[in-house]
């Protein structure tokens, strides 16, 4: 055997059964794949598994040896005999590269059985290893289109990830510092993005746009100011979806780097949505994207997933662990071990440590932290907001009153996604109880898309809407809702009293707008903001009252549009934490670190948060500028 796997190989031979016949260990990416001729030796020892990855500290997958695999088309027909019909599957499909069966299904746990014994038997009958994915209960031709690049560029993908795997097994001089850089997001809203540096190594945490600029010095984070070679970089962790925290990665794979992303499985799905469409966007304005869709997809072969709570070395001395940040769909917060007790760090990314229909609240329980970034979007003394429920009434009072009383209609910008998913369970919900309700609801852009994203991955949804999801009753395809082509719009906006959810959630741009130019002139038609207008948004324009709107016409001309239209804004719907939830946040997180830093926010949000937590918890509390670097240890 060869000795690539730094000793690996070595404890993995030691601790098997000689007669599993073990043929050889591999890496990809942090995992560790042990191949036997045996399998079933190794599975007649139920704690086998459990032994070699608690020797080893990382996630281990068991394959067959490629030469014991069943010819695809036998196998085929021994996984539909082994299957129950009733797990819905909806395709079957052998990768060879990674010795792996991949079926899609639409009730995955009973393709897994009873504590894993379906895939036992499919293993053990066939020799290939089984990866269950679920079918999402809406079609998501994201979703669709992830699965087939991934099986297609297959080949690929296995090269990148075992020399991958073997970078974060080499061994390594320990290191006696770490530093974090501000390059972007840093008493602001947008282009969110950290560095952090020890002698060996270079992460980068997030790395966003500000789509509400198309001018290059605010709309991108400072990776020129660094002399920062992008191939230098060991790793890009990834928060959320949202284009202030992912829609510049692409650009990176443009200047040269070509390492991994690491992000929960719904982020990926989510960028990818958010990132072609924010190519497009950006090109119907009339301007150049810094980056092409071919850098995206570049950007899709190099993802690594996890989900939350699974420990994970990225480098020879660092561990992340992603914890639920209760933001969005599979936003999390970021948790990095370094140097074996050297440093631990938090990264919140954007957080909401309070109720929502969708998510839990966010994690405050860490194994270690002396570093906490915390988020600030609403970190002023003013911003309080009010409570859920009665953000819920006002919201449906207003509604009501356009509707119902003036019959007019309701325009609510939405993120495509995030707040349009929890504006429509507000919806859907007060149509169950109130029979008045009888207005038809559109649902235009990503929406819809979005929405059957979230089908996918129940089990990162509050445990009510994961059982109606898992009992076919899926929230978002409720009857009250239509979903809208763009040749439909000015029907809707002629026709009678209805409500219309579109991105883009600040006007930025997207069918939100198009409604607008449309629906601005009449006085009984109604605007209602339910999310973060940031400071150069267009959102907050029209929220602050301006009569005349200025919207790009068709031509890319500036045009002048007059508003008759009310404005209303409702508070209480944000993803994000509000200074309550912030600092309740502060008192709850476990342990209690030693540092913090605000950002995500506007200048005075940090520096106000910032100096409220010193005073109230006696941590140093302070609000970095952006290019600030500071050593941590
Ligand atoms: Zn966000
Ligand atoms: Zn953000």
């Amino acid at each position: 055997m060869t000795t690539t796997t730094n000793g690996i190989d070595k404890k993995v031979a030691e601790i098997l059964p000689a007669e599993c016949q073990l043929s050889k260990v591999e890496f990809e990416g942090p995992d560790v794949i042990i191949y036997l001729k045996n399998i079933s030796a190794f599975y007649s020892d139920d704690n086998l598994i459990r032994k070699i990855a608690g020797v080893l500290k990382k996630r281990v997958l068991i394959r067959s040896d490629p030469a014991s695999l069943m010819p695809a088309e036998e196998a085929r027909k021994a996984v539909g005999e082994i299957v129950v019909p009733e797990a819905g599957v909806q395709s079957v499909t052998f990768v060879p590269d990674f010795c792996e069966v991949i079926i899609e299904a639409l009730k995955p746990g009973l393709v897994i059985g009873k504590g894993g014994s379906t895939l036992k038997s499919i293993i053990l009958k066939t020799g290939w290893a089984p990866k269950i994915l679920r079918t999402p209960t809406m079609p998501s031709a994201t979703i669709a289109g992830i699965r087939t690049s991934m099986v297609k560029e297959a080949d690929k993908r296995k090269k990148f990830l075992s020399a991958l795997g073997k970078k974060i097994c080499s061994p390594t001089t320990k290191s006696d510092w770490v530093k974090m850089t501000a390059l972007g997001g840093f008493r602001e809203v947008g282009r969110m993005s950290l560095l952090i540096q020890t002698p060996n190594n270079k992460l980068l945490i997030d790395c966003g746009v500000n789509a509400e600029t198309n001018d290059p010095a605010k709309a991108y984070p400072y990776l020129n100011a660094m002399n920062l070679a992008l191939d230098e970089l060991d790793g890009v962790l990834v928060t959320h979806a949202h284009l202030d925290h992912a829609g510049f990665i692409p650009y990176l794979y443009k200047y040269g780097y070509d390492g991994p992303i690491y992000c929960t499985p719904p982020t990926r799905d989510l960028m990818m949505l958010l990132l072609f469409d924010y190519v497009d966007v950006v090109s119907k304005s009339g301007v150049t994207p810094p980056y092409d869709k071919k850098h995206i997809r570049k950007m899709l072969s190099r993802i690594v997933v996890r989900d939350y709570g699974e420990v994970t070395d990225i480098t020879p001395e660092t561990k992340l662990t992603f914890h639920n940040a209760g933001h969005i769909l599979g936003s999390s917060q970021i948790h990095l071990h370094i140097g074996e007790g050297l440093h631990n760090l938090v990264v919140t990314g954007d957080m909401k440590f309070g109720f929502t229909r969708l998510f839990s609240p966010a994690d405050v329980i860490f194994p270690r932290v002396e570093t906490l970034f915390i988020e600030s979007t609403y970190g002023g003394r003013e911003d309080i907001m009010v409570q859920r429920q009665e953000a819920d009434r006002r919201l449906m009072a207003t509604i009501m009153k356009t509707v119902s009383e003036e019959k007019g209609k309701v325009l609510i910008p939405v993120f495509s996604v995030g707040r349009s998913q929890e504006i429509m369970l507000v919806l859907e919900e007060y149509a169950q109880t109130h029979p008045d309700f009888n207005f038809p609801v559109y649902i235009d852009g990503m929406i819809l898309e979005a929405s059957a994203i979230h089908t996918a991955y129940p089990e990162y949804l509050r445990a009510n809407i994961q059982r109606r999801i898992l009992s076919n009753n899926s929230p978002f395809e409720s009857k009250i809702f239509e979903t809208v082509k763009t040749h439909d719009r000015s029907g809707i906006v002629d026709g009678e009293p209805c409500v219309i959810l579109a991105p883009s959630g600040m006007l930025s741009g997207g069918p939100a707008v198009d409604y607008l130019k449309r629906m601005a002139p009449e006085p009984k038609n109604k605007l209602v903001f339910v999310g973060y207008q940031s400071a150069l948004s267009l959102g907050r324009k029209v929220q602050q009252g301006n009569k005349e709107i200025p919207i790009l016409g068709d031509d890319g001309k500036l045009q002048s549009i007059k508003r008759a239209m009310t404005i209303d804004t409702v508070e209480g719907f944000s993803g994000h934490s509000d200074r309550h939830q912030l600092i309740n946040f502060i008192k709850n997180i476990k342990p209690t670190p030693e540092r913090v830093f605000t950002l995500h926010g506007d200048g005075s949000k940090c520096e106000d948060l910032a100096h409220s937590i010193s005073r109230i918890s006696r941590i140093d509390a302070r609000a970095p500028m952006n290019l600030d670097s500071m050593r941590l240890k």
